[in-house]
């Protein structure tokens, strides 16, 4: 099926090659320890935010096989985006939700389904959209929205992968909200008095594609049994301030799950 609307697209990819011909394109990564093709297979992925982020993880994760993919965001692209988010010329004024997904069909090797929506994830908790997957991967640029995708995806047992950059664009940071442990608001007990919203802040694919490199190994981890030891993780381009990689805890100060 393919529905195609200003809001909304739906694309069938169709698998690339024949393992009886050896022609799998999967081989390389089945040779992994832990790596289970088919459960990434069956795997469904929601991704709020269609920008910088999610642009990276998207390219990275249809071309694994991922089973389904699903876009969430209402901005519209602009040539400023075309340095580093998965957009071209033509996507100029339109949704980023859509064209994401459109765009990210020509990566897809397993078959994979790829759904965009035009609107916000808020839009959609609105409108009464299913919202369920296995892994939830928020790439939104303010804690506003990080808090609401917490607290939304902890009640429904969804586990999330945040990322994020920072103002120089110099560092970023994936932490895991798994389900009955840390969430958002336990790593960052400040996040509801940080919640501007920030805009034409520097930026670089540099930094993005580091990051969502990490998140994209917890997203496997999440699904399959490849080992991860910690639930956050930051990095520091540059090298001038130490990279942090440890497991938080729950914390009995939370704002968000007390
Ligand atoms: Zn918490």
């Amino acid at each position: 099926m393919f529905v195609k609307s200003r809001y909304h697209v739906r694309i069938k990819t169709k698998r690339i090659g024949s393992a009886a011909r050896d022609e799998d394109v999967a081989d390389r990564q089945k040779r992994l320890p832990g790596f289970v093709q088919e459960a990434i297979e069956k795997a469904s992925l929601l991704f709020i935010g269609a920008g910088g982020i999610n642009s990276e993880y998207g390219e990275g994760t249809v071309r694994k096989g991922y089973g389904r993919l699903t876009f969430f965001d209402p901005d519209l692209t602009e040539y400023s985006n075309l340095s580093r988010q998965l957009f071209f010329k033509e996507d100029i004024g339109k949704k980023k939700g859509v064209c994401i997904a459109k765009n990210l069909s020509r990566f897809a090797t397993c078959g994979s389904v790829i759904e965009g929506w035009g609107y916000s994830f808020q839009d959609a908790v609105a409108l009464g959209h299913p919202l369920d997957a296995d892994v939830v991967i928020c790439g939104v640029d303010n804690n506003t929205a990080r808090v609401e995708v917490s607290k939304f995806f902890r009640a429904k047992n969804i586990p999330v992968v945040f990322t994020a950059v920072d103002l120089m664009a110099e560092s970023g940071y994936v932490f895991v909200q798994e389900v009955g442990k840390a969430c958002f608001g336990c790593c960052f007990p400040d996040c509801l008095n940080n919640i501007k919203i920030p805009c034409r802040t520097p930026a670089a694919k540099d930094i993005l594609k580091t990051v969502a490199g990490m998140g994209m190994y917890a997203i496997d981890s999440l699904i399959m049994d490849r080992k991860r030891n910690w639930n956050y993780r930051l990095v520091h381009i540059a090298g001038f301030a130490p990279d942090i990689k440890t497991t938080i805890e729950k914390n009995p100060k939370c704002p968000l799950c007390e």
